[in-house]
């Protein structure tokens, strides 16, 4: 039998008074006056209308603690908590509506959230992934310069470090956004910019390795399209985390700005391919970042149309929904850009020399700017 609405009604009532009196506090709801009885039914029947009602009268587990509580959270609390429904969560929290069940309340407590990092919840595979993404990249990034510092030079060590060096940021702050999302909205705004500045420094770290190869001896357009790269790159910063983009209506102006600067990486990929010719592009890697784009583009359009809990709410609140599939497909199109820049990086090393534009060798030159 579903519960009866105005019950429901009652318990919503309850946290809007209390979200009013202090919009940064969350606090145990059990109304001392009201009959909750109801809510002790069995489980099917709270699940059919996707509300974890069970959480809100089960005093042992605290779902919703008060905040005013001065003591700190055990490690065993915090493990053995429930956490709460979509419908529980303050406005500012409350971003995917289509994952229904498993989400943490509002902590205001950093030992809270990260004790919360080893128990399951909404957010368990997206801390997860990048962590463990960011520590893969980062050993990759050792076991590769150990291999190869011989054949480098300092233009390979940055190109390289500025690679590695931007996956592993981006990784990082992504881990602490997910980490400390329900810390308070304070924190929300500050990781959130976090986030949205390791994202820019991903993709000027991602495209700096690759005008370095194409461009290996165009020392002139390679210093024009790195110029402009980085005055994109700052712009995107600046805008992505200025306290006046940090406002809802702005999202579309900060994707606008991430596509227009990912977008970018085509002028200098198309360039090269009339400069070298497809066939020696494909013999520097040239299709593995065509697939690390794909990889990106289809995380990113997952992310942005909630697929796929869009079609099932409630079946992937814990593994599966959008958020983890672009997580995924992030660390997948590092790899892929990693491996597409080391084809990049023996080819140079191969041939020894530098790689004359096959538009010279056909006696075309005014497609090129000589440096
Ligand atoms: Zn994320």
């Amino acid at each position: 039998m579903p519960i009866p609405l105005e019950k429901i009604k009652v318990v919503e009532d309850e946290i809007e008074r209390l979200d009013h009196d202090d919009k940064n506090r969350r606090i145990a709801i059990t109304p001392p006056i009201q009959d909750f009885s109801f809510l002790n039914k069995p489980s099917h029947v709270k699940r059919s209308v996707h509300y974890d009602i069970e959480s809100i009268n089960t005093p042992e587990h605290e779902p919703l603690r008060s905040i005013t509580n001065t003591e700190q959270p055990s490690i065993d609390n915090v493990l053995r908590r429930r956490y709460i429904a979509h419908w529980g969560l303050p406005e500012w929290l409350g971003d995917n509506h289509f994952l229904l069940q498993k989400h943490r309340p509002p902590a205001n407590s950093v030992r809270e959230c990260l004790i919360s990092v080893a128990s399951i919840h909404s957010e368990t595979v997206n801390i997860w992934t990048h962590l463990i993404g960011a520590l893969c990249v980062a050993v990759t990034f050792a076991l590769f310069f150990i291999e190869n510092y011989q054949q480098m030079d300092i233009s390979d060590i940055i190109s390289f470090s500025v690679f590695f060096t931007s996956a592993i940021l981006c990784l990082s702050f992504s881990t602490l956004l997910h980490i400390f999302i329900n810390y308070s909205p304070r924190v929300l705004v500050t990781v959130s910019k976090l986030d949205y500045m390791g994202i820019n420094i991903l993709i000027f770290g991602s495209m700096v390795p690759v005008v370095h190869y194409f461009f290996y001896c165009q020392f002139r357009l390679k210093a024009i399209y790195i110029s402009v790269l980085l005055v994109l790159s700052i712009g995107s910063m600046i805008g992505t985390s200025s306290a006046a983009c940090s406002k809802p209506r702005f999202r579309p102006f900060k994707a606008i700005l991430f596509i227009a600067l990912g977008l970018y990486g085509a002028a200098p990929a198309t360039h090269a391919c009339i400069l070298h010719g497809l066939p020696r592009m494909f013999e520097m890697g040239f299709l593995y970042l065509c697939i690390m784009a794909v990889a990106y583009i289809g995380g990113g359009i997952a992310y942005a149309v909630r697929v796929p809990e869009r079609f099932f709410p409630g079946r992937f609140d814990i593994v599966g929904q959008s958020h983890q599939i672009l997580h995924v497909a992030v660390i997948a199109a590092i790899y892929l850009h990693f491996y597409g820049i080391c084809c990049q990086f023996h080819y140079v090393v191969r041939t020894e020399q530098c790689l004359m534009p096959i538009t010279l060798k056909l006696g075309i030159t005014d497609l090129s700017i000589s440096s």
